[in-house]
């Protein structure tokens, strides 16, 4: 381990708390600080979009409490120069570092204008926003965007009462994710729940104001809407760091082992990384899943720590779950790199199975609806560089 005096890391959200928690259990005394734009102590997102609209009021993350006040909250990071290794804030006061975490996540993309009833998904107020609009009688609910969060503002949508239009660019929603017949069962499951699709579509504006009356199609249709919930993807918060030198390519571009490239005092972790991910012939990799920022914030700590030469590469297998309607779905590796997708267990019919996902016969991706055991099984093989012949039962 190298001595480090002052670790900076800016970011106070899952992966930001998961490096801080890292850096004390590993001993860490000197100088810590954490910088975080958010008001509020690190919370948790995946109930924003589930139970929180329901009325759960629980985004606890364990171990947030015990950050006591001694960080920065509420307060940006505006500049990074990483010659005089110096953290310039928004008020312009500098803060010093001599090993620094960047864990600045992501934000919703979004159309250019959005009229009131319009709203993005990624922080605790958007998602009381959103349940206050669900609160005030039966809507008309327009989700734009087919992937996860989107699934899920529908799901949770339907399941309160309303009338549910979700609208996705590609022909199913979750098709680059899924592959296409678990996406196809997917677009018949939200389908047989009551929410209308509208699908291999784009957004192309809103009608209405101050308050959006109708979302315009790029077919020259519109959908009435009373709400509107948008998941159009993320865009990684790098913009802090425009005038640093690092490399920044859909995310701070980091080596194996976290560290930004050419960097030996700057490693990062969470939404905000693209790294080459070793499972994957080093494939570069930006992964946006709860697990991923929570194993990777402390691994990057750790890494930081022990210096570029003694550092480990992060090679962890992505993963994750979503509920839609009731179906638990889970992934895990990376669906959208293969050439080739088989049914190894269940049925759609069903809608209980898992498929397997290769890429020049290995496996490097799975997803089971409500298949937990099959999924740890092909997880296995993923991790194992299985044939996907191995794996089909
Ligand atoms: C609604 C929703 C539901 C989700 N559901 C799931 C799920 O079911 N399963 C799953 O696997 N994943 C889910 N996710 C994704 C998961 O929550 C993210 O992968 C995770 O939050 C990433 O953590 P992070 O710490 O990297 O980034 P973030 O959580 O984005 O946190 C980054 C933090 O950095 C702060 N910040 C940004 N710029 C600066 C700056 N310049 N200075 C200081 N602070 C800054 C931000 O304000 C933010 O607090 C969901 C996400 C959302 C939004």
């Amino acid at each position: 381990m190298r001595k480090l005096n002052r670790v900076t890391v800016v970011g106070a959200s899952l992966a930001g708390l998961r490096a801080v928690q890292a850096l004390r259990r590993e001993g860490f005394e000197g100088e810590l600080t954490l910088i975080g734009a958010e008001a509020h102590t690190p919370y948790n997102r995946p109930p924003l979009s589930k139970s929180v609209l329901q009325g759960d009021d629980d985004v606890s993350l364990p171990g947030a409490e015990d950050l006591g006040e001694d960080w920065l909250r509420g307060r940006r990071a505006a500049g990074l120069d990483p010659i005089g290794k110096v953290v310039t804030m928004d008020d312009g006061s500098t803060v010093h570092y001599d090993g620094l975490v960047i864990a600045t996540g992501a934000r919703p993309r979004r159309l250019s204008d959005h009229p009131e009833g319009v709203h993005t998904l990624r922080t605790i107020e958007d998602s009381l926003a959103v349940r206050a609009e669900l609160n005030t009688g039966r809507r008309r609910v327009v989700v734009i965007g087919g992937g996860f969060i989107g699934g899920e503002v529908a799901s949770t949508a339907q399941a309160l009462g309303h009338h549910v239009t979700l609208v996705a660019g590609a022909p199913y929603p979750m098709l680059a994710a899924f592959g296409t017949d678990t996406a196809r069962w997917l677009a018949q499951h939200h389908q047989s729940n009551g929410v209308e699709l509208v699908s291999g579509i784009r957004v192309v504006g809103f009608e209405g104001s101050p308050r959006v009356t109708e979302v315009r199609l790029s077919d020259g249709r519109s959908i009435p809407a009373d709400l509107v919930v948008a998941g159009m993807g993320v865009t990684p918060n790098t913009e802090w760091l425009e005038s640093s030198g690092l490399t920044l390519d859909d995310g701070v571009v980091c080596d194996a082992n976290l560290y930004a490239r050419g960097a030996s005092d700057v490693v990062a972790a969470g939404d905000v990384v693209r790294w080459p991910h070793g499972l994957y012939g080093d494939s570069m990799v930006r992964v946006e899943h709860w697990s991923n920022a929570n194993d990777q914030g402390a691994s990057a700590a750790l890494n930081l720590l022990a210096g570029p030469e003694n550092a480990k590469p992060f090679a962890d297998l992505p993963s994750f779950a979503t509920h839609v309607h009731g179906a638990r779905i889970q992934s895990a590796g990376l669906p959208h790199l293969a050439d080739e997708a088989t049914l190894v267990a269940g049925a759609f019919e069903e809608g209980r199975f898992a498929v397997g996902f290769a890429k020049n016969g290995v496996l490097v991706g799975a997803v089971a609806v409500d298949s937990p055991k099959d999924l740890i099984r092909l997880k296995r093989g993923i991790a194992s560089g299985s044939s996907l012949g191995a794996v089909s039962a």
